[in-house]
């Protein structure tokens, strides 16, 4: 059986204690076992960045881009390899996995633009022979933790910013698929990044706490759950560290009557069962306007729901989504479902006991569409992170938008309507950080910036785009004086720039 360490220092290595399990979803086997790091060994880990990192800032910002160039055609070519890791420990789809790839790939290309991010800024003549220029320089050594359901977008989303812009990276990533994060940084040295400036560190929270407590790592990237994203926060301010810490969701989509039905139905079945449901970004609640749309809506979406096919990665194209994570997560998914029914909820398509034949101890559990479902009911208020959509009928505009606005989740979210002012004023209104108009999972291309809002992100600068820069980097400012002013005398008020 496959034993995975970590990669430290240039080399995979392996572990020195504790060990978990990881499984393939789809079979519910052991396929390996993952090292969970002790204190001592983060701390050797960030011994090896602090020593790599200034050869690294001092390397030309070009040079650095060059790096992640090269690691984009390494992508390129072990793209397949990559999918395959990636859903053999996740449990996805292959053109999910593949496409989890892609959307990293996409912010390191955007990463190869550092150079002109980096630029900072110059004011000459600031004052009587005076230039003020304010510059971008690394923090030192980063890290970031990251969750099991983006293995590959999201180490990339914070390695890719971190490592251009001059810093050292620890990831600590999911125990649940190590694998592709370890592949990951194999190709980055691959393709000329140096030893020690990105390393990966496998293992639990008594790694994250060891990365927190150490004084040496000056700023924490985190992706997950909302408890330990708020306990992330909160332990990174406590040591004085940059922290930026998103959490979880529950993504509501509105139809408005006038929408598309068959358009709205299909984006609904694509971005709540996609994956599983296991995306921050997928859609979990319908908000369907008044009665007779809810009536119009479910009798579209019924039929679409349990034509859907569940499945192993293996089947290939013919599957839409794969198992959930682990048997955890399975019995937790269950256990909300069953929570809905028992609160009243209707369960107009209800796969939830379904197996697979031949996959019978797999983690999978069938799509399950519920109506009727109202916002004290658990379903709604709770993330499921599953394959289950559910229906809360609003009687206006103004309700629907006051139910996104009040969750106190807001990652994502989306209208639907031909009607160009309510899709306007939803997008303005709504206390939500990603709105689609039409389009279901308004994920951000790299070039902008993702980022929820209330408890789905503790922080103050988003993911990939220009904030990337900025997290990664302090800004000095120089105010300096070439001609001979000292020699007239000291100055004893505030200097004031006339
Ligand atoms: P998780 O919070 O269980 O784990 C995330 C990371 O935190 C992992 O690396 C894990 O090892 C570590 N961790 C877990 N418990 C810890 C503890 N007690 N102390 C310290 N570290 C700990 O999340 P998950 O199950 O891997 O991922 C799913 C969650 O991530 C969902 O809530 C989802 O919405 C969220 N998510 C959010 C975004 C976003 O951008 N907002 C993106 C993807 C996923």
């Amino acid at each position: 059986m496959d034993r995975i360490g970590h990669h430290i220092d240039g080399a995979a290595t392996a572990g020195s204690g504790r060990e978990a399990d990881v499984f393939n979803p789809a079979t519910g086997e052991v396929q390996a076992t993952v090292a969970l790091a002790s204190k001592a060994e983060v701390d050797r880990a960030v011994e090896i960045a602090a020593a790599a990192q200034p050869a690294w800032a001092a390397t030309n910002p070009q040079r650095r881009a060059r790096v992640l160039m090269r690691f984009v055609d390494l992508l390129n070519r072990d793209m397949d390899k990559l999918a395959e890791a990636l859903s053999r420990e996740h449990g996805k789809t292959l053109p999910d996995a593949a496409g989890d790839v892609q959307r990293g790939l996409e912010v390191v290309e955007f990463c190869i633009g550092a150079p002109h991010h980096l630029k900072g800024e110059f004011t000459d003549s600031a004052g009587p022979g005076i230039d003020m220029y304010s510059m971008r320089q690394p923090l030192g050594v980063t890290c970031g933790i990251t969750p099991f359901n983006f293995p590959a977008m999201i180490p990339m989303w914070m390695f890719a910013p971190a490592v251009a812009c001059g810093n050292a990276f620890i990831l600590k990533p999911s125990e649940r698929d190590p694998s592709v994060p370890m592949m990951l940084a194999a190709l980055m040295e691959e393709a000329g990044l140096p030893k020690g400036i990105l390393q990966v560190v496998n293992g639990d929270k008594e790694a994250v706490d060891a990365l927190l407590d150490n004084p040496t790592v000056q700023s924490v990237g985190f992706v997950g759950s909302t408890p330990i994203a708020a306990y992330i926060y909160e332990r990174a301010a406590a040591t004085g560290k940059r922290a930026q810490c998103f959490g979880g969701a529950k993504n509501h989509m509105i139809v408005m009557p006038d929408a598309d039905m068959d358009q709205a139905a299909d984006a609904l079945v694509g971005a709540g069962y996609g994956a599983a449901g296991e995306r921050c970004m997928a859609i979990s609640v319908a908000v369907p306007v008044g009665d007779e749309t809810a009536d119009r809506l479910i009798a579209k979406l019924a039929p679409r729901v349990e034509a859907l096919k569940v499945g192993p990665y293996s089947s290939g194209d013919d599957v839409d989504f794969g198992p959930v994570v682990t048997k955890a997560a399975k019995e937790n998914i269950l256990a909300l479902i069953q929570s809905g029914k028992d609160a009243g909820a209707e369960a107009v398509v209800d796969g939830s006991r379904m197996s697979v034949q031949g996959y019978e101890d797999g983690f999978f559990v069938g799509p399950v569409l519920f109506d009727r479902v109202t916002p004290d009911m658990d379903i709604y208020r709770k993330e499921i992170f599953g394959p289950v959509l559910s229906t809360v009928r609003a009687q206006s505009y103004e309700e629907a938008l006051a139910l996104a606005t009040d969750h106190e989740y807001g990652n994502g979210t989306a209208i639907f309507t031909r009607d160009g002012d309510a899709a306007r004023d939803f997008a303005k209104r709504v206390d939500v950080g990603m709105v689609g108009v039409n389009v279901p999972i308004p994920v951000p291309l790299a070039y902008h910036t993702f980022g929820g809002w209330k408890k789905s992100m503790f922080g103050d600068l988003n993911q990939h785009g220009p904030d990337a820069f900025r997290f990664y980097t302090r800004t000095k400012t120089v105010t300096a004086r070439w001609p001979s002013g000292i020699k007239e005398g000291g100055e004893f008020s505030i200097p004031v720039m006339e």
